[in-house]
């Protein structure tokens, strides 16, 4: 499989990407062959240890680009009084919201739900983790990264944290958008708040559905450099090689990275 030869930008994801799909493919724990999701696992232990560390906690925190999951809220759902999603794609907010009212027909995190309580020590306790980010998701809005406000009209006070997973190198077809798309989500977190960034690593496309989406190919250095250049001091930084022989994405990396926002900029 190749790359898509156009960057796949925001209105693709509008038009083309089936958040059920997506669910389906990307956050079972385990495959139809039986197979563990590591990518996910690994996702989720980097976000586990980083919500552990001090300093990550405050009233409130606003996850960027969230799709149609929650996972990326399990750990930090503890530090945080109110949490406010956001997400280009109508489809991607209206599921989340779906999973939020526990309608009918929602994805099943019940298992990704076990699987961060067994790390935090107790597996038991994974229903009342569910209702935590129930109650504590209180706002889904629309937003588009390389805006300057990404949620305009509407402004937002600038939270304790943002918390973004996988969305800026599916958002930005290349480095100077990506660094771009940094800054304009960096005014949404308070001068000495956090930031936290899940990121893939020389990835160019993924795929699911029989649709490929691309990816902006990023090396360490690369995001580190860019969250520096948009005003923040990264405190945090692991990459993790991904050598799963995966035919769905050419990933070669997981980078999980924590800065604060410079209290001057
Ligand atoms: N955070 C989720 C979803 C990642 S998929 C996860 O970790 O699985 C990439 C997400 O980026 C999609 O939900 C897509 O709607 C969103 N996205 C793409 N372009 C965007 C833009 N310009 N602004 C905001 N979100 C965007």
């Amino acid at each position: 499989m190749d790359a898509p030869v156009v960057f796949t930008e925001a209105e693709f994801y509008q038009q083309s990407f089936d958040p059920q799909a997506y669910l389906k493919e990307y956050y079972r724990m385990s495959d139809s062959q039986g197979g563990a999701n590591l990518f996910l696992m690994q996702n989720l232990r980097n976000l586990h240890k980083i919500f552990s560390l001090d300093g990550l906690r405050g009233d409130t925190l606003i996850d960027v680009g969230c799709g149609p999951t929650i996972y990326q809220l399990l750990s930090a759902c503890e530090h945080f009084h109110e949490i406010i999603s956001l997400d280009y794609t109508d489809r991607n907010r209206r599921e989340l919201e779906r999973w939020l009212r526990n309608e009918e027909g929602a994805f099943d995190w019940v298992p990704v739900v076990k699987y961060v309580c067994e790390l935090e020590g107790d597996r038991e306790k994974w229903a009342e983790k569910q209702e935590k980010v129930r109650k504590k998701v209180k706002q889904v809005l629309k937003c588009d990264v390389t805006k300057a406000n990404p949620t305009g009209p509407v402004s937002l006070p600038p939270a304790d944290c943002i918390v973004s997973s996988l969305c800026l190198e599916g958002a930005c077809k290349d480095l100077p958008t990506f660094r771009s798309a940094l800054r304009n989500i960096g005014t949404l977190v308070k001068p000495g708040g956090h930031l936290v960034l899940a990121t893939v690593l020389g990835e160019t496309y993924y795929a699911f559905n029989k649709q490929v989406f691309s990816c902006l190919c990023l090396e360490k250095h690369e995001v580190e450099a860019a969250v520096e250049a948009a005003g923040f001091e990264v405190t945090f930084s692991e990459a993790q090689p991904y050598a799963v022989n995966d035919e769905r994405t050419d990933c070669q990396g997981l980078l999980g990275l924590v800065a604060r926002r410079c209290p001057s900029t």
